[in-house]
């Protein structure tokens, strides 16, 4: 039989884990990232004798591929996937690939927001109770390297829009949709329907052995429901008992959660993360448990002791009797209601950073309710001021984070929260959302001696 030509697009850690994967599979890959590829990768491939190029794709190989594994961050639409596309060149994504050599249960878990918040969350029940788990998809190593070095018996995944885009045959056993609201649209045509198609691909081949989890409130997904047949059994969350919830607070402030075989009652004040999102990603974790037979006591043990994840909602300091909060990975409007919704009064908002097409209505009415200031802070905040101006008294333009943060101390009482939640993406200002919060941490911590 002819070996298979495997051609990986992007040397990151999907990349990566994908080459590897394939070639112990048998066969011929060739890895291509038009930047610059990390030298722990560089060895990775080198040690698995992988032949690989960076700064360049060179499209006789490329073109010569029997199928193509995409990195998620690619665009379908550059001019080489537009040619790879009229060849008829299959694409696919890494956890596709993954997918084919591996039995083990998955938990998949999607959104706009909350997606790492859960996964982690529901990774941290399976393993406190002894479950053979890996941790993948966004966070963690690739599934795919898992799959060629690890065995886990169950795969908790995080999957992004991107990420769903190229899957075909995969299948979850668990598949979670945790919110969609608009996020990414300058890839989707600015088309929400196009950004809902994507995140409901996780149902994709879905039985009825199957669950499907998802946040009852959400109309978005209530309308996609209705749009397309599914037949996994559904587990809808919701905060109050309505209608088919499987998990929701009762009178008395317990989170219920009601699994086919187990009902699991505990007060909400024990969850170790607060604030209305986190009730729901600990609802979308605990109902995972519950279906893959998890003991009660160890989804209520593990709800209540993680610790959390960084660059979401995380404290870092009191300075002076103020509050420092650091929520750098909010990249949309929506993840920023939320922290919103779970500060009190009096805080200090920093916003700004590449623009996404935000809308701002959406947390107008919070930021009229908590907000006393806000400090923006990216290149260019025209349209930040242009909208907030008149909704806040105190606005200040800034254009780096150490001007934004001597900004919120000189505006800042006794008793305020400083609250970095920017709404937008990091990248005219930083590496990356984890590089904007370390600075906002380090100058924070450096100005407590
Ligand atoms: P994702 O991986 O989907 O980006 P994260 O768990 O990293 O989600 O959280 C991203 C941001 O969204 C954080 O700022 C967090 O405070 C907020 N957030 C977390 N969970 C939810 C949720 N269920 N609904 C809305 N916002 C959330």
């Amino acid at each position: 039989m002819k070996t298979k030509k495997l051609v990986v697009l992007g040397g990151g850690e999907s990349g990566v884990g994908a080459a590897i994967l394939a070639k112990e599979k048998g066969m011929d890959v060739f890895l291509s990232d038009m930047g610059k590829i990390a030298p722990k990768y560089k060895q990775a491939l080198d040690e698995a004798h992988i032949q690989w190029e960076e700064g360049t794709h060179t499209e006789t190989m490329i073109l010569d591929a029997d199928e193509v594994v995409k990195s998620p961050g690619i665009p379908p639409t550059t001019p080489l996937m537009l040619k790879i596309a009229a060849k008829n060149i299959p694409v696919i994504s890494e956890i596709e690939l993954a997918g084919r050599y591996t039995n083990a249960k998955m938990v998949c878990i999607t959104g706009s927001n909350g997606k790492t918040t859960t996964t982690m969350l529901t990774y941290h029940i399976l393993k406190d109770a002894g479950i053979n788990v890996g941790l993948a998809g966004n966070v963690g190593h690739s599934l795919a390297l898992q799959v060629a070095h690890e065995q886990h018996d169950v795969y908790v995944v995080e999957l992004s829009s991107f990420q769903l885009e190229n899957m075909y045959d995969f299948k979850a056993n668990i598949a979670v949709i945790m919110n969609i609201t608009p996020d990414h649209l300058d890839r989707y045509d600015y088309e929400m329907q196009n950004y809902v198609n994507a995140k409901f691909r996780i149902l994709q081949n879905l039985t009825s052995n199957d669950a499907f989890i998802f946040w009852k409130g959400d109309p978005i997904i209530e309308a996609q429901l209705k749009r397309i047949e599914t037949e996994a059994q559904l587990f809808p969350f919701s905060e109050e008992k309505e209608e088919n919830s499987k998990a929701y607070t009762d009178a008395e402030n317990n989170l219920i959660i009601n699994a086919p075989n187990s009902t699991l009652n505990m007060p909400r004040a024990d969850l170790a993360l607060s604030g209305l999102h986190n009730l729901y990603n600990s609802m979308a974790a605990g109902l995972s448990a519950c279906l893959l037979d998890v003991k009660k006591e160890d989804i209520r043990r593990a709800l209540s002791n993680f610790e959390g994840v960084e660059h979401r909602l995380e404290y870092v300091d009191t300075i002076d009797g103020v509050r420092y909060i650091n929520d750098s990975k909010a990249t949309n409007v929506n993840s920023c209601w939320y922290a919103l919704e779970s500060v009190p009064k009096n805080t200090i908002l920093i916003l700004g950073g590449k623009d996404k097409g935000n809308d701002y209505s959406e947390i107008a009415p919070l930021v009229k309710e908590k907000v006393k200031a806000i400090v923006c802070m990216g290149k260019d905040n025209t349209k930040l001021l242009d909208f907030f101006t008149d909704k806040v008294d105190i606005i200040s333009d800034t254009h780096s984070i150490e001007d934004a943060v001597k900004e919120c101390t000189r505006i800042a009482q006794k008793g305020d929260t400083v609250l970095l939640s920017p709404c937008c993406a990091s990248f005219d200002l930083f590496k990356s959302y984890e590089d904007r919060g370390e600075q906002f941490k380090s100058i924070v911590k450096s100005m407590n001696h």
